[in-house]
């Protein structure tokens, strides 16, 4: 039965939609990279389908996407053979945002077009920029190995919700039709739509196809528009930067400039191409697990997978972007067989090696770039010590911390330059945990520190706990905090002040003695403080004791 069903859109594609077309209409032509961009990934997802299940193909192997155009309606139609969605998908995919944080994100926005505008870009435009062009939109779609008859079509026009019908559909995959605002129709113009397609999407590695044009006329025969190379498959000196940024912008789904990039290719045991990118900014949704996108994989230019459990890179390098081309994976190679697979073992490792080398080198040569990069993901890098033992002096050499130095919030203070400030007789490098950078600079901890002119970093990000759990040392200095145990600072004593000390320590002896008996169940100990230059006192935690910050988290969780 052919019943058409009017849907309404979740509150958050509402609000996006209406963003979408009012805050983005400068940058409109990114509308057609965004439909290529998808019918090339819907081509990526049949073929890794496929593997398993050859009959997908249904005798039409030859994976691409179309665009047409119809100067005298105003459409423009852009249609791929992918792997197309099912109703379900439909209604998932078109119609709701599943991921997580979008209320968050939505809330952020100011109603000022150029910051919002930005802010989308982060949150990714997808699907939904047809409206900044279209006020309506109908998309036809059939799934891969599903019957012609179980097509769906969905239509709207970004106002009053969409509805959905079952159709006939003969070939499998997408077509989109953009039915184009009045003042958008001379974009259905062949010589408008090649230059959009040779400007945002020549490097998608599959062909963009359009009828030749004749006389001022559309023919019958297509002819492919884009270059359509694996783009890592060229040589460096081949590629240009503003080709690189393109790509970027399909694989990571970001639309801002990618920040830096590492092409390489490796022939030793393994060979295979890296194509590794740093995005400039952090997606909104760095800190949530489930929603990220990783590197892709492709085995001799055939897309395989979309790493998104990072197999192929570590965790605190999951903002990184790109492709990993495997000269020697099998093509037929599943998600069960790169678990623990040896080749894959040997790029995820040098991979790891070309990103923290990137990063050593712009921390070196550029340094401004490094510390807007350090703004964007410094909190997800700080995770790396713990978690990759074997690299942790190289990622603890990026490390950026706020300090006493100058007591800024931004964090700036490497270990080396630490190390190199480090006072006569000073062997340790010396940090406090605080939830608050303000906290943090205002401890009455730091107070005998800065009487004798010892930095020590402030360490305030949640993730810094965890980072002093497993960078114990750097560069043959421990790490310490200066709440924590006995604070051996005699080595940096002169004479004079152990003197003064030893008179403070009998002066206090009864004083001590006194608190020590009113206060018998609630302390282990009571002892004279050098520590401190202004506060009357203070609390000290065991070496081994967790610190109070810890045990605040770990309170409020209920333990
Ligand atoms: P993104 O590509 O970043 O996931 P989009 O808004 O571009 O976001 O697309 C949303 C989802 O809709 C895609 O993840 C995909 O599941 C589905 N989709 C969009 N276009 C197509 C298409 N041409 N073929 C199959 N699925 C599609
Ligand atoms: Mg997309």
């Amino acid at each position: 039965s052919a019943t058409k069903e009017n849907m309404q859109f979740q509150t958050e594609v509402n609000q996006l939609l209406h963003l979408m077309i009012h805050s983005l209409y400068s940058n409109k032509e990114i509308f057609l990279r965004e439909l290529i961009s998808n019918g090339s990934d819907a081509c990526d997802k049949l073929r890794f389908e496929a593997i398993g299940n050859d009959s997908l193909y249904e005798n039409d192997g030859d994976l691409r996407v179309e665009v047409e155009f119809d100067s005298t309606a105003g459409t423009i139609t852009v249609r791929d053979n992918g792997i197309g969605m099912s109703r379900d998908e439909v209604v998932n995919n078109i119609g709701t945002i599943a991921k997580s944080g979008t209320k968050e994100f939505l809330s952020k926005l100011t109603g000022d077009q150029q910051k919002d505008s930005h802010l989308i870009g982060q949150f990714g435009v997808g699907f939904y920029s047809s409206f900044i062009v279209a006020d309506k939109v109908t998309l036809t779609t059939r799934r891969a190995g599903t019957a012609a008859s179980e097509a769906v079509r969905w239509e709207s026009d970004a106002q009053s919700g969409y509805s959905l019908e079952q159709v006939e559909k003969a070939t499998r995959g997408t077509e989109i039709v953009l039915h184009l605002k009045e003042d958008e129709k001379l974009l259905a113009d062949g010589w408008r739509l090649r230059n959009i397609i040779r400007q945002y999407s020549d490097h998608i590695p599959l062909p963009v196809m359009m009828h030749k044009q004749e006389e001022g006329k559309q023919a019958e025969e297509w002819e492919t528009v884009n270059k359509a190379n694996a783009l890592w498959t060229r040589s460096k000196s081949d590629v240009k930067d503003e080709e690189y940024q393109e790509f970027y912008k399909h694989v990571s789904h970001d639309w801002e400039d990618a920040l830096a990039w590492s092409h390489n290719r490796v022939e030793g045991k393994y060979e295979y191409t890296s194509l590794l990118y740093l995005p400039s900014k952090a997606p909104f949704d760095l800190f949530d697990r489930d929603t990220n996108h990783g590197l892709k994989l492709y085995v001799q230019r055939v897309f395989i997978m979309e790493d998104k459990e990072n197999k192929l890179l570590p965790r605190y390098l999951r903002f990184v972007r790109g492709v990993l081309d495997s000269a020697d994976l099998p093509l037929n190679v599943s998600r069960e067989i790169l678990q623990g697979n040896k080749i894959i073992e040997s790029m995820k490792s040098g991979s790891v090696k070309k990103i923290l080398g990137l990063l050593e080198n712009m921390s070196a040569n550029e340094p401004e770039k490094y510390q807007s990069f350090w703004k964007e993901f410094g909190k997800v890098l700080k995770e790396g010590p713990g978690e990759d033992f074997g690299n942790r002096e190289e990622i603890a050499k990026l490390l950026r911390f706020s300090s006493t130095l100058d007591d800024n919030a931004e964090q700036k203070v490497s270990l080396p330059d630490y190390i190199a400030r480090m006072k006569e007789g000073q062997d340790k490098i010396f940090y406090i945990t605080a939830d608050t950078h303000t906290a943090a600079k205002n401890s009455p901890h730091l107070e005998v520190f800065r009487k004798k002119g010892i930095e020590v970093l402030l360490l305030s990000d949640r993730v810094d706990e965890w980072l002093v759990q497993h960078l114990m040392e750097f560069d043959g200095k421990s790490l310490q905090s200066v709440a924590k145990g006995d604070l051996d600072l005699s080595k940096l004593e002169t004479e004079e002040d152990k003197k003064e000390q030893e008179k403070v320590e009998a002066e206090a002896k009864n004083m001590v003695e006194h608190i020590k008996k009113a206060l018998t169940d609630k302390v282990e100990d009571v002892k004279v403080s050098h520590r401190l230059t202004s506060s009357p006192s203070c609390i000290i935690l065991g070496e081994h004791d967790m610190a109070l910050y810890m045990q605040n988290l770990l309170k409020q969780a209920g333990h």
